[in-house]
Order: structure tokens, then C-alpha cells, then sequence
């Protein structure tokens, strides 16, 4: 995890193996003196992170993760100090969770056709519900040894323009933003070089950002180079966002 101050992780709320308690512990245990919990399209781990983080003393910011749309590409805005209880963030997460539970059913179906039968079933199970994502496909097709590891599960199926690979209608940047925003939350753009942009688009994608009201950046997310760091720090003062930071934890490494 990322110290002192952590923006961005995920527990088993979405697509992370630690519960948001264990995942406090674990941040605490790391030196994590500021954290956010910020899993895909729900809120649903925010409570029992936040009463965990409460009786360690670690400082707190209820966050999410949001899919969005931009030209075709699966954009993720962070929102962070959120109030998960504002009716604008609910009815998005409400229908986040239907677009997840339909886009599930579909990557089953095609994983299905490719001969990689009861998969869709397998994330269910290793997701706890009926919408797994990406990563408990991944995880499935690696336990049943149908590929190598999780990178492997994107590079062939499910990463975008692979076969089982789904385009998904999440919402436009400005819903996300407008929710965010309603929640009394800042909208951030998660890491902006996972995305495969080439430079232009990656300013594009900026502008529209900037222009729909989101107001800042992740500089450091995850693993990263210095020339990416100072690259990201460079576009974050030309577009003027407040830089953000975070892991993106979703698992002890093996
Ligand atoms: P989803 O939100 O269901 O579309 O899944 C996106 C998630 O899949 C990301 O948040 C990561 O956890 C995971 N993911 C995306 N690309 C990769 C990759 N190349 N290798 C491993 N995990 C990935
Ligand atoms: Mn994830
Ligand atoms: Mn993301
Ligand atoms: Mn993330």
C-alpha cells in the first residue's frame, strides 16, 4: 500500500480479496495514516471500513470507483470524501449494479461459446453475487488452470477488443462527476495511463474531463515509473487538478 497517505484501494465490496476490516488492519500494518476505500461502483464496504479505521485510529475518507464511457473506453473516476448515503450517488450506484449484473451474464455467454464453460458461475461464486467483475473471471479461469495468471485472462479474453471482452453502456463522465459532486465528494481521474491512449486522446480525454467538471488527478497509482510520475505531475498542472495518490490494492501479493 501506498504511504501515508492512500487514496485508492478495493476489498471484497468489489474486486479486492481483503474485507474492508482486514484491509484497514492491513493499511495500519503498513503505515497508512490516511485511507480511502474506493471499490467499483458501490459503497457497500464504506461503513465497516470506516468503523474499523475509527477504532485504529487510522484517518478515513469514504470513496468509490466509478466506470464510466468515454468514446468506447471504460474510464474509472474516483470520487472521494463521499456521503454514501445521498440519494444522486445511490440511484447511480443502484444502476451501476444492474449494468454489472447484465455485462456478467453476457462475458459468461461468450466465454461459454469459447468453450470455457461454468465460469460465469465460478465468478459468481468467488464474488459472493450475481455481478463479479472482470478480476473474479480472471481469478476463476486461473484456479481452474484455463490460463496462466490474471494478466494472461486479460490478454486473451476479457481486456477490451478480446473475445469475451464486453462493451459495456457504463454512464457518461458528467453523470459520474454530477453524483460525485451531489455527494459532496471531488471526482478524480484514476490513473490516466491504463487506458491506452495514445498522447493526444490522453488530452482529449483530459479536456472532457476538466470541461464536465472534474477537478483532479491521479499523479501515482499503483507501480510506476519516475518518467510516468513526472509525466502525469506535468499534465495534472497543465490541466490545473489537485494531484491524488493511491495503490489500488486489491490483493497481498503471492
Ligand atoms: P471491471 O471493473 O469488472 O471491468 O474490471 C476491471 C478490473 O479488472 C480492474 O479494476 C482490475 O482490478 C482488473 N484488471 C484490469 N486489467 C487487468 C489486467 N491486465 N490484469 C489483471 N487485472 C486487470
Ligand atoms: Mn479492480
Ligand atoms: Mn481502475
Ligand atoms: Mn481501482
Amino acid at each position: 500500500m501506498l504511504t501515508p497517505i492512500d487514496w485508492h484501494t478495493h476489498s471484497t465490496a468489489s474486486d479486492g480479496t481483503l474485507s474492508p476490516a482486514a484491509l484497514v488492519h492491513h493499511a495500519r500494518d503498513c503505515g497508512v495514516e490516511e485511507l480511502a476505500l474506493t471499490d467499483h461502483d458501490t459503497t457497500a464496504g464504506l461503513e465497516e471500513a470506516a468503523r474499523t479505521a475509527r477504532q485504529l485510529g487510522v484517518r478515513f475518507l469514504p470513496g468509490i470507483e466509478i466506470s464510466v464511457d468515454w468514446r468506447r473506453h471504460d474510464i474509472h473516476i474516483v470520487g472521494l470524501n463521499i456521503d454514501s448515503e445521498d440519494c444522486s450517488l445511490k440511484s447511480l450506484t443502484q444502476q451501476l449494479a444492474e449494468i454489472r449484473v447484465q455485462r456478467a451474464r453476457t462475458i459468461g455467454t461468450r466465454l461459454e461459446k469459447l468453450g470455457h464453460s461454468g465460469v460465469y458461475e465460478g465468478a459468481c461464486a468467488l464474488a459472493k453475487n450475481e455481478r463479479p467483475g472482470r478480476a473474479h473471471f480472471a481469478r476463476y479461469l486461473v484456479s481452474q488452470g484455463r490460463v496462466k495468471n490474471e494478466g494472461d485472462a486479460f490478454k486473451r479474453l476479457l481486456g477490451r477488443g478480446k473475445p469475451a471482452y464486453v462493451a459495456t453502456g457504463w454512464p457518461a463522465l458528467e453523470i459520474a462527476i454530477k453524483a460525485i459532486h451531489d455527494a459532496g465528494g471531488w471526482s478524480v481521474l484514476a490513473h490516466p495511463l491504463r487506458y491506452q491512449l495514445t498522447a493526444t486522446k490522453m488530452r482529449e480525454m483530459m479536456a472532457a474531463f476538466k470541461t464536465a467538471g472534474g477537478v483532479g488527478m491521479e499523479i501515482l497509482n499503483g507501480r510506476q515509473t519516475q518518467d510516468e510520475t513526472d509525466r502525469l505531475t506535468r499534465l495534472a498542472q497543465r490541466f490545473e487538478f489537485i494531484p491524488s495518490r493511491g495503490s489500488d490494492f486489491h490483493a497481498l501479493q503471492r
